[in-house]
């Protein structure tokens, strides 16, 4: 018998990528599936964005990966090339790549290609993490149309970095920016991540870059998936393996850091951190068994979380599924209980974890 899975919902996942669709529907797809599709499969996730019009990955070994599974999509690599040596990998398999600074820009030009690669020019307006200044657009952007080994079609791009914050005017002036510096370069523009193509329609641009709501969660500060109209595709579950009757003033766990306050009766399910369930999660952070939710007791451990289930236990028994997160039990506050985001802790899952991918 299996224990910690994640239960893989390809339908919702599709549901999803249509959803995007809605949001943006004079924008193309570039499906953003970084880190492992963001922990739910690198391989089968792009298998089943059937509809996407690109992929898009932060580093090369993640494209490659998608090649030697099959996928003949364009490729963009969000974070470029790294070396000369790399671009004729980035050739012999149509990837794209981003052209964030100068080195980039200098190996692209004293190359030796046989054929032009695809180049996404990035410009920081205001992320200050990759990406040209607003005063080096034009020396870039001729530079590129000068060199033989870039294609002459130069996309342009940019990151937002608080566009999930509906009240931060961040958004509006990095996208006011980009317009400006971007005026009569006809060639593609792409500045959305998820948050953006929620919230921020006039920054929809001819492409989009969903990640994190493909999967069905939302970007947004204090909000769900559902509130946008997607379905979370990853549930998270385990099994209850033992249950324990525990005195009233016993302390439970490692370091003893939850007292029962009178006698209860506990269901340990394996789960930990040792499958990527974050440690820090609260005391009292909720999980779903049946349809109802239970409080975690004490630290969460590698293998094993104890769950105050009360004195008569309702009737669960030893073998009954948890859902640690999912349809139930959004990740989104799950990420609260533990001070942390849903991307971190859908990317922490860790191999020892099984997946079910259900159609
Ligand atoms: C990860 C990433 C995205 C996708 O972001 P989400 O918030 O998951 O939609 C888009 N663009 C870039 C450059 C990224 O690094």
């Amino acid at each position: 018998m299996r224990l910690a899975i994640a239960q893989i919902n390809l339908t919702a996942l599709a549901d999803n990528l249509a959803q995007v669709r809605k949001f943006a529907p004079k924008s193309k797809v570039m499906a953003v599936l970084k880190a492992n599709a963001y922990g739910h499969g690198l391989v089968k996730i792009a298998q089943h964005l059937n509809d996407a019009d690109a992929f898009a990955v932060a580093r090369i070994d993640e494209a490659l990966a998608l090649r030697a599974g099959g996928l003949t999509k364009p490729i963009v690599l969000l974070e470029g090339f790294f070396h000369q040596d790399d671009l004729p990998i980035l050739l012999a398999n149509n990837f794209q790549t981003i052209i964030h600074d100068e080195n980039q820009l200098k190996a692209l030009e004293e190359a030796s290609l046989d054929e032009p690669i695809s180049c996404w020019l990035k410009i920081n307006t205001g992320m200050h993490r990759l990406g040209i200044a607003p005063a080096q657009l034009n020396d870039f952007y001729q530079r590129l149309q000068a060199t033989s080994n870039a294609k002459d079609t130069i996309n342009l791009m940019t990151h937002f970095s608080c566009a999930d914050d509906l009240q931060d005017p961040k958004t509006a002036a990095q996208i006011a920016l980009f317009d400006s510096l971007v005026q009569g370069k006809q060639q593609a523009h792409c500045l959305s991540n998820s948050a953006g193509i929620i919230a921020w329609p006039a920054g929809h641009g001819e492409w989009v870059r969903p990640g994190l709501m493909m999967y069905g969660v939302s970007p947004m500060l204090n909000a769900t998936g559902k509130e946008h109209g997607l379905k979370p595709v990853m549930r998270l579950t385990t099994k209850v393996i033992a249950i324990r009757d525990v005195d009233a003033q016993q302390c439970v766990g490692y370091g003893g850091r939850w007292q029962s306050t009178k006698a209860t009766k506990l269901a340990v399910v394996a789960m930990g951190y040792g499958d990527g369930y974050p440690r820090h999660a609260k005391q009292g952070t909720p999980v779903v068994i049946g349809s109802k939710r239970y409080p975690i007791a004490g630290s969460v451990s590698m293998d094993m979380i104890s769950v105050d289930i009360g004195e008569n236990t309702a009737g669960i028994k030893v073998g009954d599924e948890v859902e640690m997160w999912g349809p139930k039990l959004p990740v989104e506050e799950v990420a609260q209980c533990a001070t942390t985001i849903p991307y971190e802790l859908l990317c922490n899952i860790t191999p020892r974890v099984s997946y079910e991918y259900l159609e």
